[in-house]
């Protein structure tokens, strides 16, 4: 097989990691890495997608349960690739879970994005549409994180899951800046607060009677979700649905 003489200098460099704990990858020099797991995170990654739902008992890679607030704006699925409990400490996959919102790393991104795709495509099938029929977009960051973290870890999602799939990404919300932060609040606040935390931008026909498949990379209680969804059905949307890396129980205060 030829190999790049980048992936040499690059893995030179910049040694893989597991994203997960951190330990050293078992790859060959000249080789692209494109799983970012070492073989203990990787099979914690393929268990969690097997966990079951809580609610419908169906694994998580085929669990379509949304959060309240999304049923109630009519959203028609919410996809994830795995159920997390963020008061379990032990868990696994934390940090590869929260890294997203701290780091990019290119591979794990594209990793993500080829396990979503793994799941749209199937319910893409399912209800006959094509990727012309569709928009993907993404739930925008707080500027205060955006600038604290320099990343929007949605969009960059999006842009990953949008190349391989075919679908165009539009931006299609802006954050209105006078939101509090949502962790400091109760379920029913979030949705409050959240309602008006979203405008939706100029856009035209672009969303009228396409299906807006809304990509975030954690989901607690779809409140954003919810907020654009509603945004994108003013504007024209056919149908909304999300997709996220995990969807999370949070503990009520
Ligand atoms: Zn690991
Ligand atoms: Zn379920």
């Amino acid at each position: 097989m030829s190999v790049g003489f980048g992936f040499l200098i690059s893995n030179l460099i910049f040694p893989p990691k597991c994203v997960n704990c951190g330990e050293l990858l078992d790859v060959e020099l000249t080789e692209r890495v494109i799983d970012p797991f070492c073989p203990k995170c990787r099979l914690h990654f393929e268990h969690a997608k097997n966990d079951e739902c809580e609610r419908c008992g169906l694994e998580m890679k085929f669990c379509r349960c949304m959060p309240q607030a999304m049923n109630k704006v009519q959203c028609t699925a919410l996809l994830k690739l795995m159920g997390y409990k963020n008061r379990d400490n032990s868990m696994p996959l934390r940090r590869f879970v929260y890294s997203l919102k701290r780091t990019s790393i290119k591979m794990r991104n594209a990793f993500i994005a080829e396990q979503m795709r793994g799941l749209l495509i199937p319910e893409m099938r399912a209800y006959g549409l094509l990727p012309e029929d569709c928009v993907i977009t993404y739930l925008p960051r707080s500027r205060k994180n955006k600038a604290l973290f320099g990343l929007d870890q949605s969009l960059i999602l999006a842009r990953s899951l949008s190349k391989i799939t075919g679908i165009k990404c539009l931006p299609c919300f802006k954050r209105r800046l006078f939101t509090t932060e949502q962790k400091n609040l109760n379920k029913y606040e979030r949705i409050l607060n959240m309602r008006s935390a979203y405008e939706l931008l100029e856009l035209g026909d672009e969303i009228r009677d396409k299906t807006v498949i809304l990509v975030d990379d954690v989901v607690t209680t779809g409140a954003s979700m919810a907020a654009c969804a509603r945004l994108a059905y003013a504007g024209g949307a056919y149908a909304v649905m999300g997709i996220c890396l995990a969807k999370t129980e949070k503990s009520e205060k």
